[in-house]
C-alpha cells in the first residue's frame, strides 16, 4: 500500500542529497546516544540549518531535530517566516513539530521514515488531511525511508542489548480502519526521546 504522502513522482537528486544530510544528523545523534532523527532545512537551494535529535542532551522533550533546524534556520535568514523553505526530516513529524511547521510557514516538508506513535502525518494522527485556513504545505513522505528506519531499529536494538529493559517496540499495534497495519519501515516508537522517558 502507497501511504498517503509516499513519493511516487521522480525524486529530485536535490532531496536525495539533502536527506542524506539529514541522516548524516541522525548519524551524529545516535552517536551521541540520541535517538537517531536528523533534519536540515533549504532555501533556495541552499543549505540553511542542520540539526539533530538533542533532548537528553539538552534536558528537553521538545528538543527534536526538527524543532531546533526551523530555529536555527530562522536566525539565519533573519526571520521566522519560512516560506521559502523545504524541511528533511529523517522522521515522519510528531503534532508538536508540524505545528512548529505551519508556524514557521515551512512551504515543503519531505520525511523519511513513519512513526507509529508519534506521527501525524498519516500514521498515528493524520493532521495532514486538515485544510489549514492559510497555509499550505507541499508532505512527502518516504525518501530513504529504510535508511532512516534502520538506524532507529539499530538504536534500540543496541539499548536492548546494553540491558535497556523499558524499551516497547511498537509496530502498528494501534490500527485505524483502512490504514496500511504494521510497517516495518516505521520507527519502533520511541520517537526522538529515550525509551526511559516515555
Ligand atoms: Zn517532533
Amino acid at each position: 500500500m502507497i501511504k498517503k504522502f509516499e513519493i511516487v513522482a521522480p525524486i529530485s537528486s536535490e532531496d536525495r542529497r539533502y536527506m542524506q544530510l539529514a541522516l548524516l544528523e541522525a548519524d551524529k545523534a545516535f552517536s551521541l546516544g540520541e535517538v537517531p532523527v536528523g533534519a536540515v532545512v533549504v532555501a533556495q537551494g541552499e543549505l540553511v540549518a542542520s540539526a539533530h535529535n538533542e533532548v537528553e542532551t539538552l534536558g528537553q522533550a521538545s528538543a527534536h531535530a526538527e524543532m531546533l533546524a526551523l530555529q536555527r534556520a530562522a536566525e539565519a535568514l533573519g526571520g521566522w517566516r519560512l516560506t521559502n523553505c523545504t524541511l528533511y526530516t529523517t522522521l515522519e513529524p510528531c503534532a508538536m513539530c508540524l505545528g512548529a511547521i505551519w508556524l514557521f510557514r515551512v512551504a515543503r516538508v519531505v520525511y523519511a521514515a513513519s512513526d507509529l506513535r508519534h506521527g501525524v502525518l498519516g500514521s498515528w494522527l493524520d493532521l495532514g488531511a486538515v485544510q489549514h485556513p492559510t497555509h499550505r504545505v507541499e508532505i512527502q513522505g518516504g525518501l530513504y525511508r529504510d535508511e532512516a528506519a534502520g538506524r532507529l531499529k539499530n538504536f534500540f536494538r543496541e539499548r536492548r542489548e546494553s540491558g535497556d529493559s523499558s524499551e516497547k517496540p511498537y509496530f502498528g499495534t494501534a490500527r485505524q480502519p483502512g490504514r496500511a497495519t504494521a510497517r516495518e519501515d516505521a520507527c519502533d516508537g520511541s520517537c526522538h526521546s529515550s525509551p526511559s522517558n516515555r
